[in-house]
């Protein structure tokens, strides 16, 4: 069975390329029948916040991406990370170091000054244990020192380390705690991770968590070490390219369905598909996909897939992620008679809005109560008419069967009667209904209304 992990360090919120890695596992696990797992690596007592990993659960919970069992913290497992360090020491594959500071500072400063390597070579790797004071200490990993460490990556391809770039790294330090390599290395073997996919810039880790697993005769995961996000300028993705959050996402008003479907493409493609929904992500996602340089970050293109995923998406779903979406932009909530209201019209508001705020701004007709404050561009429109002619359309509105094809006959056989186009009275018939510039089609407007209220936003206007 496929398990795989999101192990963000809580230190601040969930930013893109997280989410993205947090994705990516979903989907590999969610499209074989896998576990995904959430592991929080607040091994780093003093930049871990509580508050980061609510922020961090609060994102994933945004994007739908679902863990399988509790949440796991590393910290917590500390003794178990040291556990196995005592192992290797008892195996011989690993070994008390006694060097102070001092003394690996004055070892590498002769190395250097021999022209030889500075990684430093403890004196104590050979030593006899019956030899070893009774002083602080710490223990190091016997690494091999010829040969080559490979790492076999699903993106990158084979990675190979000479062993003699490679150090002794420290397992435990000297007083007791466990290290973040061999934290990752025992937690994912433990929580039988079979497939690890995360950003390249672990790949240097990949190498030192080899030797533990080596040591260990563990068996390695798949590796997947996916490049970094960069901006559309193709320099490393930072706060200068703008929002970098998934919250903040979330509170511009993007769905997340949208946001899932362009984070997978951001550095993952099945042929030419763009536009694909959750299920077919699910199904196509493999780890061939992925590409080797870096994927750049596209305003626009974020916008197409969101406005694409808003226009198929179901009205009621809709309209619960709208109300999410003016909870985290911090918007007054809707009342339970705006979301009705909302509901009943999203089949006219949903089709060209790429974002929340857009969708709302065309449902303002039906959000808005009489009396209608026309903004500077419906008032125009509405001056832009002669006199009267808006309470003139009243009578035959009164007696027309409220259907489109009745309304369309209406209003065009209005047009004509008044020698002009329907045209020139749809940009007033907007503003008399909805105070707006930016709405759907009047007949759609009127449908919704009924003619009821119709007829009273035009009497309104008519003055
Ligand atoms: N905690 C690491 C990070 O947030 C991820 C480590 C891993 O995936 O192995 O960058």
């Amino acid at each position: 069975q496929v398990v795989t992990r999101f192990a963000p360090s809580p230190t601040g919120f969930l930013h893109i390329g997280g989410a993205r890695t947090a994705l990516f596992n979903w989907l590999y696990a969610r499209g074989r029948g896998g576990k995904f797992l959430l592991r929080i690596e607040d091994t780093d007592r003093e930049r871990s916040t509580p508050e980061a990993t609510a922020a961090i659960l609060q994102g994933m919970g945004w994007l739908g991406l679902d863990h399988d069992g509790e949440v796991i913290s590393q910290f917590e497992r500390a003794p178990r990370h040291a556990e196995v360090a005592r192992q290797l020491l008892d195996e011989g594959k690993a070994y008390k170091c006694f060097s102070t500071q001092e003394e690996i500072a004055a070892f590498r400063e002769e190395a250097r000054a021999a022209g030889r390597s500075t990684l430093f070579r403890s004196p104590w790797r050979d030593a006899d244990p019956a030899s070893h004071p009774d002083a602080p200490h710490v223990i190091r990993i016997k690494a091999p020192i010829e040969g080559e460490t490979v790492i076999r990556d699903q993106v990158q391809g084979d990675v190979r380390i000479r062993n003699d770039q490679l150090d002794d790294m420290i397992l435990l330090r000297s007083d007791g705690t466990p290290v973040y390599m061999l934290a990752v290395v025992v937690d994912d073997h433990d929580m039988g991770v079979t497939h690890v996919i995360r950003g390249d810039d672990h790949l240097n880790n990949a190498a030192r968590q080899m030797l533990i697993y080596n040591a260990m005769g563990w068996e390695v995961p798949v590796w997947a070490h996916i490049p970094l996000i960069h901006g559309p300028d193709g320099k490393k993705l930072s706060k200068r390219h703008g929002a970098l959050g998934a919250q903040e996402y979330q509170a511009m008003g993007y769905p997340a369905a949208g946001m899932r479907n362009y984070l997978a493409r951001l550095g993952w493609s099945h042929g030419d598909d763009e536009f694909f929904t959750d299920a077919q992500a699910q199904e196509w996602f493999d780890l061939d996909g992925i590409g080797r340089s870096p994927a750049r970050f596209d305003l626009k293109k974020l916008e197409n897939l969101c406005g694409q995923h808003i226009a198929v998406s179901d009205d009621a779903a809709l309209r619960h992620e709208i109300g999410a979406y003016c909870a985290a932009a911090g918007l007054p909530a809707l009342t339970s008679r705006q979301g009705d209201d909302l509901e009943r019209a999203m089949y006219c508001l949903k089709d060209r809005a790429r974002t929340f705020p857009e969708l709302l701004e065309k449902a303002h007709f039906v959000l808005t109560e009489r009396p209608i404050e026309p903004d500077d561009k419906a008032a125009k429109a509405l001056a832009s008419v002669s006199d009267g002619i808006l309470g003139e359309l009243t009578p035959q509105l009164q007696t027309a069967s409220w259907t489109r094809q009745d309304l369309e006959e209406t209003l065009n056989a209005f047009a004509e009667a008044k020698d002009t186009k329907f045209g020139k009275l749809a940009g007033p018939l907007r503003a008399a209904l909805a105070g707006r510039a930016v709405t759907p089609s009047v007949f759609d407007m009127m449908l919704v209304l009924g003619r009821e209220e119709s007829l009273a936003r035009l009497a309104e206007a008519a003055g």
